[in-house]
Formats: C-alpha cells, sequence, structure tokens
C-alpha cells in the first residue's frame, strides 16, 4: 500500500512528529492534570481504574505526551492495543477517510465493502487451513460471549469450561468466565450458570505439583480428567482458553497443553474456542498466539490490537460450526463499523508494511536479554515471562515458597511512572509487572524503559 496515498491532511503528519524522548518537566500529575483529575473524581465514577493520574494530549510511536508537556514511554500499548502505535499513518488516514464519506449505516442494513474484507482478512490469517466466517462485535467481551452462543447453539449443549487466571470481560458472561474475584466479580453476582473451572498450565506455580517441564501435560491430564469425569465431555459446549494469559499474568502454558486440550475436544465435539483478544494480532510474535503451540481453534475471538486503536472484536469460526446459526441470530448495531473496519484494515497494513510480527520477535530478544538475568540478581524477581512483545516480571517476598508480594509490584510502578516509564500491573496475586509495548517501539526507548524497570527492581 503506498504511503502518500493515504496520508491527507497535516494532521496525521503532525501527530507522527511527536518526539521519540522521555521528559518529565513537571511534578506528576502537573497541573493541568490535576485540574482534570479532579473533575473526573466528580464526573466518573470511581469504579472505573485509573494506572497513571495524567490526561494524555497526544501519542505515537512508543511515546504519550500529557497535557502538561511530559512525554512518557509507553510499555503498556493501551493494554495491548495499541500493535501498530497509536496514530500510525495509514491507520489515522483510513480513519479521516472513512469519516468523510460515512461513519455508521449498520452492516445489517445497508453492507459495506471493509467490513467484507476485513472478514476474508481474518479468515485467511487465522490458523490453519480450515475454511472460516467471520463477524463483528464491539469489544473483547462481546467477541467472547458470541463464541460462547454459537458454541452452544452449534452443539446443543450448556457446559463452557474456563480456566484458572482466565480474564475474558466484564459483561455477564465474560466476567463469569473470568477467573478473579477481585476486582472483577465481586459482589456483581449472581453469575452465569454452567461455566466450570480448570487449571491452566502456569509452569512456575503448577497447580498440580508437577515441575515447570512437566506442567504442560500434568495440568491438561487434570482437565481432561475433570471434563470426562465430573462435567462429562458430552455435556460441554465450549472450552475457552486464553493461547496466553494476559490479565492472568503473561502465563505461558508449559508445553503440550493446549495440544492435549485441543485433542481432547475434537474427540469429543467440543468447540475450542482461543481467546486471543490480548495475545492476538501480532502481539506474540506470531500473528496469533495459537500458533506457538500449533493447534487449530475451532473459534478465534480478537479484539483489542485489531482496529488500531478503535474499538471492533472479531468472532472467526470455523463455517460448518457457524453457519448452523439461525439469519439474524448474530449482529450488533455497531458491531464492525465501517469506520473500525477501515482502521483495522489499515492495522493490517501497517503490521505487513512495518513487518511488526518479527519486529514483537526482536522486542522479546530484547526483553528476554535484559530481564532474564535479573531472576538470579534480584532476590523478589521470581519469574521472568517473555513472549515476543509480551512480557512479565513475577515478584515474590520469599524465593522458596514463592509469597507473591503485590506491595513490590504497586512500589516497582511508581517508581517507574514517577519516571515516566508507563507500565502495568497484572496476576491473580496482583504480584506481576507486565510489559507491552507497542510493537512500533525503537529499540533505544525501549532499553531506556526497561533499564528504569531494571533500577525500581534492584533498589526494593
Ligand atoms: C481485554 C480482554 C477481553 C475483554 O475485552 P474488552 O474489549 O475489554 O471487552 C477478553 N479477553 C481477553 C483475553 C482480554 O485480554
Amino acid at each position: 500500500m503506498d504511503v502518500q496515498d493515504h496520508s491527507r491532511g497535516s494532521q496525521s503528519v503532525e501527530i507522527s512528529k511527536v518526539a521519540q524522548k522521555r521528559q518529565i518537566v513537571t511534578e506528576l500529575p502537573g497541573p493541568r492534570s490535576s485540574e482534570l483529575m479532579v473533575r473526573r473524581h466528580a464526573a466518573v465514577p470511581r469504579g472505573v481504574g485509573g494506572t497513571l493520574p495524567v490526561f494524555a494530549e497526544r501519542a505515537a510511536g512508543g511515546v504519550v505526551v500529557d497535557v502538561d508537556g511530559n512525554s512518557f514511554i509507553d510499555l503498556g500499548a493501551g493494554i495491548a492495543v495499541l500493535n501498530v502505535g497509536s496514530s500510525a499513518e495509514l491507520v489515522a488516514a483510513a480513519i479521516a477517510e472513512q469519516a468523510a464519506r460515512f461513519t455508521h449505516t449498520c452492516f445489517q442494513v445497508t453492507p459495506y465493502e471493509s467490513y467484507v474484507e476485513l472478514a476474508e482478512r481474518l479468515n485467511l490469517l487465522v490458523p490453519g487451513n480450515v475454511e472460516r466466517r467471520t463477524f463483528f462485535v464491539n469489544s473483547g467481551a462481546e467477541a467472547v460471549e458470541n463464541a460462547v452462543k454459537i458454541a452452544r447453539s452449534a452443539t446443543g449443549r450448556q457446559a463452557v469450561v474456563a480456566f484458572d487466571h482466565a480474564f475474558h470481560g466484564r459483561t455477564l458472561l465474560a466476567m463469569s468466565l473470568t477467573s478473579k474475584a477481585m476486582p472483577y466479580k465481586e459482589s456483581f453476582g449472581p453469575l452465569a450458570p454452567e461455566i466450570y473451572r480448570l487449571p491452566f498450565s502456569y509452569p512456575y506455580r503448577c497447580a498440580v505439583g508437577a515441575s515447570p517441564e512437566a506442567c504442560g501435560p500434568a495440568c491438561a491430564e487434570a482437565a481432561i480428567t475433570a471434563m470426562d469425569r465430573q462435567i462429562g465431555g458430552e455435556r460441554i459446549a465450549a472450552l475457552v482458553i486464553e493461547p496466553v494469559l494476559g490479565e492472568g499474568g503473561v502465563v505461558i502454558p508449559g508445553a503440550g497443553f493446549l495440544p492435549a486440550l485441543a485433542e481432547y475436544c475434537a474427540a469429543n465435539g467440543i468447540v475450542f474456542v482461543a481467546d486471543e483478544v490480548q495475545a492476538g494480532f501480532a502481539r506474540t510474535g506470531r500473528w496469533f498466539a495459537s500458533e506457538h503451540s500449533g493447534i487449530i481453534p475451532d473459534i478465534v475471538t480478537t479484539a483489542k490490537g485489531l482496529g488500531g486503536g478503535l474499538p471492533i472484536g472479531g468472532v472467526t469460526a470455523r463455517a460448518d460450526i457457524v453457519d448452523r446459526i439461525h439469519p439474524g441470530g448474530l449482529g450488533s448495531t455497531f458491531g464492525g463499523n465501517p469506520v473500525s473496519c477501515a482502521a483495522a484494515l489499515a492495522s493490517i497494513a501497517e503490521v505487513e508494511r512495518g513487518g511488526l510480527v518479527e519486529a514483537a520477535q526482536r522486542i522479546g530478544e530484547v526483553l528476554e536479554q535484559r530481564l532474564r538475568p535479573l531472576v538470579d540478581e534480584v532476590a523478589a524477581v521470581g519469574d521472568v515471562r517473555v513472549i515476543g512483545g509480551m512480557a512479565a516480571v513475577e515478584l515474590v517476598s520469599d524465593r522458596a515458597r514463592k509469597t507473591p508480594d503485590p506491595a513490590a509490584v504497586t512500589k516497582v510502578l511508581a517508581r517507574c511512572h514517577s519516571e515516566g516509564v508507563i507500565m502495568l500491573k497484572a496476576g491473580t496475586f496482583d504480584n506481576v509487572v507486565r510489559i507491552l509495548p507497542p510493537l512500533v517501539i525503537g529499540e533505544d526507548l525501549l532499553s531506556e524503559g526497561v533499564e528504569i524497570l531494571e533500577k525500581a527492581l534492584r533498589s526494593l
């Protein structure tokens, strides 16, 4: 795709000139952000969380600039959304162009080509040489909800299997599939019925006590026994799983775990749903994280990175499963909005043009090289996990017992934020520092951000 064709107007060119540097010029929060925080607290419920007390003014590449002129290195990417950066040239231009033509018709009322084209792209990108269909919704949670609806309808079964440490969203069914009580489920019940939770392979904390090397097969065996003996394989509509846990703390399952589950699902007519909302779309150094273990999911859910910053969720399903749903059974007023579809197509073009799948692999190499030694050098670092542009440092107060240390994470993040590096927390025990840079981040900026993290960890 020719860049020039798409960069109309001066706006996107302006934004792409955000200097790629870290610079803190006021106290944090600065005066303008402080004013806005007061208004925020008066106008927005406190239930809506907040990581940093600064307000964004503009952002590009690996930098977010706040309203007081402070520049932060972005190692959060808006929670794994900004894989192509937050004002990527092709994306900004495609949005402007589509917005000038039309912003909405509702695909179910008057369809438009970009929706179909995006469906075609995803049908080919998702792993496995299988006939696929894709439709679009507004968010990750909605994609997961629809995957379960499809699986129940197609199988005529009700039970749904989810896993320890899983995060699938905040709507009723997605929240019910999510593992962590606080803050996601606390006080929000009753939850959706017919959900069964099984162990996820977490080599550092194997649920069945196996060694890190044996955790994959051991947890798969435990999960399969539970499906077989407690739930009944013939009662299970879907198994919903993140190929790499995101909110759960960037947990990479042990080798053999996912293939064994996929095999059990295939043998028992269970729809295998890979929730790739966070790990998908080039984040882990593959288009989809499922590729790392060679599995071919029946349904893949996408959202976060898909829209290049605009809201869109995708459900990509095997045609023979999803086409059993009656006409009108699936849809959404805004789902696959034309502006979001244009942004998503441009975002795919940016991944291809920028070689961002490979960029994620290189980010992973840098992070691995820098973070791995900390396991031996810093007592509080219990585990380091890296898979492409997705990394975690798990902190413990007692190495032998692996006692989670959430207070240390709070300290480390506060230090990083005050020095101008955006980083996120994760994990069931709130004891994981999570690193999710935009895949377009420069290596200097990445190194500088990681150096600040290292310093914060060493000073614990
Ligand atoms: C973020 C996330 C969701 C929910 O996505 P929303 O767009 O916030 O609804 C679902 N699954 C996974 C794996 C996620 O990381």
